[in-house]
Protein backbone atom coordinates (compact mmCIF):
# COMPACT_ATOMS: atom_id res chain seq x y z
CA UNK A 1 0.00 0.00 0.00
CA UNK A 2 1.38 3.26 -0.55
CA UNK A 3 0.64 6.77 1.49
CA UNK A 4 0.82 10.09 0.31
CA UNK A 5 3.69 12.25 1.91
CA UNK A 6 2.33 14.33 4.95
CA UNK A 7 4.38 15.30 7.81
CA UNK A 8 2.26 12.72 10.12
CA UNK A 9 -0.82 10.77 9.54
CA UNK A 10 -2.88 8.52 11.59
CA UNK A 11 -3.43 5.37 9.52
CA UNK A 12 -6.58 3.68 10.26
CA UNK A 13 -6.76 0.37 9.19
CA UNK A 14 -10.77 -0.33 8.83
CA UNK A 15 -10.08 -4.38 8.44
CA UNK A 16 -8.76 -4.12 12.16
CA UNK A 17 -12.03 -2.34 13.29
CA UNK A 18 -14.33 -5.13 11.37
CA UNK A 19 -12.21 -7.91 12.32
CA UNK A 20 -12.77 -6.61 16.25
CA UNK A 21 -16.57 -6.48 15.84
CA UNK A 22 -16.83 -9.98 14.24
CA UNK A 23 -14.33 -10.41 17.82
CA UNK A 24 -16.71 -9.29 20.20
CA UNK A 25 -19.81 -10.91 18.15
CA UNK A 26 -18.21 -14.03 19.25
CA UNK A 27 -17.43 -13.21 22.49
CA UNK A 28 -20.71 -11.52 23.48
CA UNK A 29 -23.38 -14.20 21.56
CA UNK A 30 -27.05 -12.45 21.46
CA UNK A 31 -26.24 -9.82 22.43
CA UNK A 32 -26.28 -6.52 19.53
CA UNK A 33 -23.76 -3.90 19.15
CA UNK A 34 -23.78 -0.43 19.81
CA UNK A 35 -20.45 0.44 18.34
CA UNK A 36 -19.51 4.24 20.77
CA UNK A 37 -17.90 6.39 17.93
CA UNK A 38 -17.73 9.72 20.06
CA UNK A 39 -15.16 12.19 19.97
CA UNK A 40 -14.74 11.21 16.21
CA UNK A 41 -14.59 7.54 16.55
CA UNK A 42 -12.07 7.69 19.38
CA UNK A 43 -9.69 10.06 17.35
CA UNK A 44 -9.60 7.58 14.61
CA UNK A 45 -12.38 9.12 12.21
CA UNK A 46 -15.84 8.97 12.88
CA UNK A 47 -17.38 8.49 9.32
CA UNK A 48 -15.25 5.91 8.22
CA UNK A 49 -15.52 3.95 11.52
CA UNK A 50 -19.10 3.85 12.11
CA UNK A 51 -19.04 2.81 8.85
CA UNK A 52 -16.31 -0.22 8.96
CA UNK A 53 -18.42 -1.03 12.39
CA UNK A 54 -21.99 -1.58 10.90
CA UNK A 55 -19.76 -3.43 8.23
CA UNK A 56 -18.48 -5.46 10.64
CA UNK A 57 -21.90 -6.34 12.40
CA UNK A 58 -22.44 -3.89 14.89
CA UNK A 59 -26.48 -3.14 14.53
CA UNK A 60 -25.71 0.39 16.30
CA UNK A 61 -24.07 3.51 16.88
CA UNK A 62 -23.98 5.53 20.24
CA UNK A 63 -22.03 9.15 20.38
CA UNK A 64 -22.01 11.66 22.98
CA UNK A 65 -23.34 14.52 21.25
CA UNK A 66 -26.41 14.95 19.16
CA UNK A 67 -23.90 16.91 16.52
CA UNK A 68 -21.71 13.73 16.36
CA UNK A 69 -25.29 11.70 15.16
CA UNK A 70 -26.18 14.25 12.89
CA UNK A 71 -22.69 14.23 10.93
CA UNK A 72 -23.03 10.38 10.57
CA UNK A 73 -26.63 10.86 9.33
CA UNK A 74 -24.85 13.73 6.83
CA UNK A 75 -22.62 11.20 5.75
CA UNK A 76 -25.33 9.13 4.75
CA UNK A 77 -25.29 6.50 7.84
CA UNK A 78 -29.16 5.30 8.18
CA UNK A 79 -28.58 2.97 10.76
CA UNK A 80 -29.92 3.20 14.26
CA UNK A 81 -27.91 5.83 16.76
CA UNK A 82 -28.09 6.79 19.96
CA UNK A 83 -27.18 10.14 21.73
CA UNK A 84 -26.70 10.43 25.39
CA UNK A 85 -25.49 13.41 26.52
CA UNK A 86 -27.67 16.15 26.24
CA UNK A 87 -27.04 19.62 28.06
CA UNK A 88 -29.88 22.17 27.50
CA UNK A 89 -29.96 23.93 23.66
CA UNK A 90 -29.33 20.91 21.81
CA UNK A 91 -30.95 20.54 18.76
CA UNK A 92 -33.76 17.90 19.78
CA UNK A 93 -35.92 18.53 16.97
CA UNK A 94 -33.70 17.92 14.32
CA UNK A 95 -32.53 15.03 16.18
CA UNK A 96 -36.04 13.49 16.24
CA UNK A 97 -36.74 14.11 12.20
CA UNK A 98 -33.81 12.69 11.59
CA UNK A 99 -34.39 9.32 13.77
CA UNK A 100 -31.61 9.88 16.10
CA UNK A 101 -32.74 8.26 19.61
CA UNK A 102 -32.54 9.87 22.57
CA UNK A 103 -31.12 9.07 26.47
CA UNK A 104 -33.07 10.83 28.84
CA UNK A 105 -32.45 10.47 32.95
CA UNK A 106 -34.85 13.35 34.00
CA UNK A 107 -38.42 14.41 33.75
CA UNK A 108 -37.64 17.81 32.54
CA UNK A 109 -35.54 16.49 29.33
CA UNK A 110 -38.36 13.89 28.93
CA UNK A 111 -41.12 16.77 28.70
CA UNK A 112 -38.66 18.83 26.87
CA UNK A 113 -38.04 15.95 24.56
CA UNK A 114 -41.71 15.21 24.19
CA UNK A 115 -42.71 19.36 23.40
CA UNK A 116 -39.82 18.61 20.55
CA UNK A 117 -41.26 15.75 19.09
CA UNK A 118 -44.38 17.83 19.13
CA UNK A 119 -43.17 20.14 16.72
CA UNK A 120 -41.56 17.43 14.41
CA UNK A 121 -44.82 15.32 14.26
CA UNK A 122 -43.14 12.38 15.22
CA UNK A 123 -42.55 10.39 17.96
CA UNK A 124 -39.10 10.45 19.48
CA UNK A 125 -37.34 6.89 20.21
CA UNK A 126 -36.30 7.36 23.44
CA UNK A 127 -33.26 5.13 26.09
CA UNK A 128 -34.34 5.91 29.84
CA UNK A 129 -31.09 5.73 31.76
CA UNK A 130 -30.48 4.95 35.30
CA UNK A 131 -27.85 5.84 37.78
CA UNK A 132 -26.90 2.79 39.26
CA UNK A 133 -23.62 3.46 41.11
CA UNK A 134 -21.50 5.07 38.40
CA UNK A 135 -22.94 8.83 40.12
CA UNK A 136 -22.45 10.34 36.70
CA UNK A 137 -25.29 11.13 34.15
CA UNK A 138 -28.58 8.63 34.82
CA UNK A 139 -31.79 8.97 37.53
CA UNK A 140 -31.19 8.12 40.97
CA UNK A 141 -33.25 5.43 41.89
CA UNK A 142 -35.27 7.76 43.50
CA UNK A 143 -35.69 10.14 41.03
CA UNK A 144 -35.71 7.06 38.59
CA UNK A 145 -39.51 6.08 39.41
CA UNK A 146 -40.85 9.68 37.97
CA UNK A 147 -39.22 9.19 35.30
CA UNK A 148 -40.30 6.37 33.91
CA UNK A 149 -43.73 7.86 34.75
CA UNK A 150 -44.02 9.99 33.00
CA UNK A 151 -42.08 8.81 30.04
CA UNK A 152 -44.43 5.93 29.40
CA UNK A 153 -47.66 9.32 30.02
CA UNK A 154 -45.81 10.87 26.98
CA UNK A 155 -45.85 7.28 25.03
CA UNK A 156 -49.55 7.62 26.31
CA UNK A 157 -49.84 10.96 24.26
CA UNK A 158 -47.76 9.70 21.25
CA UNK A 159 -44.54 11.88 21.55
CA UNK A 160 -42.34 9.82 23.13
CA UNK A 161 -41.56 5.86 21.98
CA UNK A 162 -39.53 4.69 25.13
CA UNK A 163 -37.13 2.21 23.10
CA UNK A 164 -34.41 1.36 25.72
CA UNK A 165 -33.05 1.31 29.20
CA UNK A 166 -29.84 1.31 30.08
CA UNK A 167 -26.98 2.08 32.65
CA UNK A 168 -22.98 2.85 32.90
CA UNK A 169 -20.47 0.96 34.84
CA UNK A 170 -18.02 2.33 36.84
CA UNK A 171 -15.53 -0.24 37.53
CA UNK A 172 -16.41 -2.85 34.79
CA UNK A 173 -12.62 -2.32 34.32
CA UNK A 174 -11.34 -3.36 37.45
CA UNK A 175 -12.04 -7.58 37.09
CA UNK A 176 -14.25 -8.52 40.48
CA UNK A 177 -14.62 -5.34 41.71
CA UNK A 178 -17.65 -5.06 44.43
CA UNK A 179 -19.26 -2.64 42.66
CA UNK A 180 -20.29 -4.61 40.15
CA UNK A 181 -22.33 -6.66 41.21
CA UNK A 182 -23.60 -3.64 42.80
CA UNK A 183 -24.91 -2.22 39.87
CA UNK A 184 -26.08 -5.41 37.81
CA UNK A 185 -29.05 -5.64 41.18
CA UNK A 186 -29.37 -1.95 40.97
CA UNK A 187 -30.21 -2.31 37.05
CA UNK A 188 -32.56 -5.13 37.80
CA UNK A 189 -34.14 -3.37 40.08
CA UNK A 190 -34.51 -0.22 37.27
CA UNK A 191 -35.35 -2.78 34.75
CA UNK A 192 -38.50 -4.08 36.94
CA UNK A 193 -39.56 -0.72 37.80
CA UNK A 194 -39.58 0.17 33.96
CA UNK A 195 -41.03 -2.82 33.16
CA UNK A 196 -44.05 -2.43 35.97
CA UNK A 197 -44.83 0.89 34.29
CA UNK A 198 -44.91 -0.86 30.96
CA UNK A 199 -41.71 -0.38 29.40
CA UNK A 200 -41.37 -3.68 28.43
CA UNK A 201 -41.51 -5.94 25.70
CA UNK A 202 -38.84 -6.90 23.06
CA UNK A 203 -38.73 -3.36 21.52
CA UNK A 204 -37.64 -2.09 24.79
CA UNK A 205 -33.55 -2.89 24.46
CA UNK A 206 -31.65 -2.99 27.83
CA UNK A 207 -28.11 -2.36 27.82
CA UNK A 208 -25.06 -1.35 30.26
CA UNK A 209 -21.99 -2.95 29.21
CA UNK A 210 -18.88 -1.14 28.03
CA UNK A 211 -15.95 -3.04 25.99
CA UNK A 212 -14.74 -4.62 29.54
CA UNK A 213 -18.07 -5.65 30.60
CA UNK A 214 -18.90 -7.17 27.12
CA UNK A 215 -15.92 -9.05 26.76
CA UNK A 216 -15.49 -10.17 30.97
CA UNK A 217 -19.08 -10.06 32.32
CA UNK A 218 -21.69 -12.33 30.20
CA UNK A 219 -24.49 -11.61 32.81
CA UNK A 220 -23.94 -7.49 32.23
CA UNK A 221 -25.09 -8.17 28.13
CA UNK A 222 -28.60 -8.35 28.30
CA UNK A 223 -30.28 -6.87 24.99
CA UNK A 224 -27.19 -5.07 23.50
CA UNK A 225 -23.48 -4.09 24.90
CA UNK A 226 -21.61 -0.81 23.90
CA UNK A 227 -17.89 -1.14 23.00
CA UNK A 228 -16.31 1.79 21.99
CA UNK A 229 -11.93 0.73 22.74
CA UNK A 230 -11.98 -2.76 22.39
CA UNK A 231 -13.82 -2.03 18.57
CA UNK A 232 -10.33 0.47 18.00
CA UNK A 233 -8.44 -2.66 18.91
CA UNK A 234 -7.54 -1.72 21.94
CA UNK A 235 -7.80 -3.87 25.22
CA UNK A 236 -10.38 -2.42 27.92
CA UNK A 237 -8.44 -4.20 30.74
CA UNK A 238 -4.39 -4.11 29.71
CA UNK A 239 -3.69 -6.58 32.93
CA UNK A 240 -5.64 -9.53 31.05
CA UNK A 241 -3.94 -9.09 28.17
CA UNK A 242 -5.46 -8.11 24.39
CA UNK A 243 -8.12 -10.03 24.34
CA UNK A 244 -6.88 -10.91 20.47
CA UNK A 245 -8.16 -7.35 19.61
CA UNK A 246 -5.83 -5.70 16.74
CA UNK A 247 -4.96 -2.20 16.91
CA UNK A 248 -6.16 -0.02 14.13
CA UNK A 249 -4.84 3.29 13.99
CA UNK A 250 -0.62 3.72 13.67
CA UNK A 251 0.74 6.85 14.27
CA UNK A 252 3.39 7.95 11.70
CA UNK A 253 5.81 11.05 11.07
CA UNK A 254 8.50 11.53 8.85
CA UNK A 255 11.72 13.27 10.41
CA UNK A 256 11.88 17.08 9.48
CA UNK A 257 15.62 17.24 10.45
CA UNK A 258 18.43 15.33 11.42
CA UNK A 259 21.41 16.96 12.59
CA UNK A 260 24.68 15.72 13.94
CA UNK A 261 25.23 17.89 17.50
CA UNK A 262 28.02 18.06 19.71
CA UNK A 263 27.97 16.41 23.07
CA UNK A 264 26.90 18.70 26.25
CA UNK A 265 24.02 20.83 24.30
CA UNK A 266 20.83 21.30 25.94
CA UNK A 267 18.19 19.93 24.01
CA UNK A 268 14.44 21.69 23.49
CA UNK A 269 13.12 24.38 25.54
CA UNK A 270 14.23 24.01 29.11
CA UNK A 271 17.16 22.55 28.32
CA UNK A 272 15.91 19.25 30.25
CA UNK A 273 17.84 16.96 28.55
CA UNK A 274 22.17 17.59 27.43
CA UNK A 275 23.36 14.99 24.85
CA UNK A 276 26.35 13.07 27.07
CA UNK A 277 27.80 12.21 23.52
CA UNK A 278 28.18 13.57 19.96
CA UNK A 279 25.22 11.82 18.34
CA UNK A 280 22.22 12.50 15.76
CA UNK A 281 19.07 14.00 17.18
CA UNK A 282 15.97 13.67 14.86
CA UNK A 283 13.41 16.36 14.62
CA UNK A 284 9.59 14.90 14.67
CA UNK A 285 6.84 17.18 13.47
CA UNK A 286 4.11 16.33 16.19
CA UNK A 287 3.99 18.02 19.18
CA UNK A 288 1.27 18.74 22.31
CA UNK A 289 -0.62 20.48 19.90
CA UNK A 290 -1.49 17.06 18.06
CA UNK A 291 -1.85 15.46 20.96
CA UNK A 292 1.56 14.45 21.92
CA UNK A 293 1.53 15.14 25.67
CA UNK A 294 3.97 17.42 26.75
CA UNK A 295 5.01 15.29 29.93
CA UNK A 296 6.18 12.21 27.37
CA UNK A 297 9.21 14.13 27.63
CA UNK A 298 11.69 12.21 28.36
CA UNK A 299 9.27 9.53 28.44
CA UNK A 300 8.25 7.27 25.90
CA UNK A 301 9.72 5.94 22.84
CA UNK A 302 8.98 5.90 19.03
CA UNK A 303 10.30 3.73 16.31
CA UNK A 304 12.57 4.87 13.77
CA UNK A 305 15.32 3.02 11.29
CA UNK A 306 14.18 0.45 13.43
CA UNK A 307 15.19 1.02 16.34
CA UNK A 308 13.25 2.45 19.52
CA UNK A 309 14.35 5.93 20.53
CA UNK A 310 13.32 7.91 23.46
CA UNK A 311 12.31 11.61 23.05
CA UNK A 312 14.64 13.97 24.32
CA UNK A 313 13.78 17.18 25.98
CA UNK A 314 10.75 19.15 26.25
CA UNK A 315 7.93 18.06 23.66
CA UNK A 316 7.03 21.67 22.15
CA UNK A 317 3.18 22.80 20.45
CA UNK A 318 4.58 21.18 16.95
CA UNK A 319 7.51 19.07 17.41
CA UNK A 320 9.47 16.74 19.62
CA UNK A 321 13.64 15.39 19.43
CA UNK A 322 14.56 11.83 19.63
CA UNK A 323 18.27 10.59 19.73
CA UNK A 324 19.40 8.62 16.99
CA UNK A 325 22.53 8.12 17.91
CA UNK A 326 25.03 7.70 15.26
CA UNK A 327 22.25 5.47 13.11
CA UNK A 328 22.14 7.31 9.02
CA UNK A 329 18.52 8.40 9.39
CA UNK A 330 17.97 11.42 7.20
CA UNK A 331 15.13 13.89 6.65
CA UNK A 332 11.53 11.73 5.12
CA UNK A 333 12.47 9.03 7.19
CA UNK A 334 9.27 7.57 8.96
CA UNK A 335 9.13 7.77 12.51
CA UNK A 336 6.62 5.27 13.93
CA UNK A 337 4.95 6.76 17.33
CA UNK A 338 2.78 3.53 18.25
CA UNK A 339 1.25 1.16 16.27
CA UNK A 340 -0.29 -2.83 16.43
CA UNK A 341 3.91 -3.06 17.58
CA UNK A 342 4.43 -5.46 14.87
CA UNK A 343 7.24 -3.89 13.86
CA UNK A 344 8.72 -3.29 16.92
CA UNK A 345 7.06 0.11 17.57
CA UNK A 346 5.44 0.62 20.87
CA UNK A 347 1.29 0.50 21.03
CA UNK A 348 -1.07 3.28 22.40
CA UNK A 349 -1.31 1.03 25.67
CA UNK A 350 2.81 1.62 25.95
CA UNK A 351 2.22 4.93 26.06
CA UNK A 352 -0.79 5.13 27.86
CA UNK A 353 1.48 3.19 30.65
CA UNK A 354 4.43 5.53 30.85
CA UNK A 355 1.80 9.09 30.57
CA UNK A 356 0.43 7.41 33.27
CA UNK A 357 -3.39 7.10 31.45
CA UNK A 358 -5.30 4.95 29.45
CA UNK A 359 -5.41 4.14 25.49
CA UNK A 360 -8.60 6.39 25.77
CA UNK A 361 -7.11 9.45 26.14
CA UNK A 362 -3.82 8.84 23.76
CA UNK A 363 -5.79 8.25 20.76
CA UNK A 364 -8.93 10.86 21.44
CA UNK A 365 -6.64 13.52 21.90
CA UNK A 366 -4.69 12.82 18.17
CA UNK A 367 -5.41 16.73 16.73
CA UNK A 368 -7.26 17.86 14.21
CA UNK A 369 -4.22 18.85 11.97
CA UNK A 370 -3.25 14.92 11.36
CA UNK A 371 -4.89 13.47 9.03
CA UNK A 372 -6.57 10.49 9.28
CA UNK A 373 -5.72 7.58 6.47
CA UNK A 374 -7.30 4.93 5.98
CA UNK A 375 -6.72 1.49 4.00
C1 LIG B 1 -17.73 5.78 25.90
C2 LIG B 1 -18.89 4.99 26.31
C3 LIG B 1 -18.97 3.62 26.05
C4 LIG B 1 -17.81 2.82 25.50
O1 LIG B 1 -16.85 2.65 26.50
P1 LIG B 1 -15.52 1.78 26.23
O2 LIG B 1 -14.85 1.73 27.55
O3 LIG B 1 -14.71 2.56 25.26
O4 LIG B 1 -15.95 0.48 25.72
C5 LIG B 1 -20.14 2.98 26.35
N1 LIG B 1 -21.18 3.63 26.90
C6 LIG B 1 -21.12 4.95 27.19
C7 LIG B 1 -22.29 5.61 27.80
C8 LIG B 1 -19.98 5.66 26.93
O5 LIG B 1 -19.92 6.97 27.22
Amino acid sequence: MSFPMTPAEARVDLSAIRDNVALLRDRAPGAEIMFAVKADGYGHGLVACGRAGLEGGAARLGTAFIREALELRDAGVTAPILSWLIPPGEPLEEAIGRDVELSAATVALVDDIAEAAGRTGKAARVHLKADTGLTRGGATPADWPAVVDRAMARQSDGTIEVVGVWSHFACADIPGHPSIDVQLTAFDDALAVAEKAGAAGSHVIRHIANSAAALTLPQARYDMVRPGIALYGLSPIPELGDFGLRPAMTLVARLALAKRTPAGSGVSYGHLHVTDRETTLGLVPLGYADGILRHATDRVEVLAGGRRRRIVGRVCMDQFVIDMGDDPLTEGDEVILFGDGSRGEPTAQEWADSLGTITHEIVTRIGSRVPRVYR
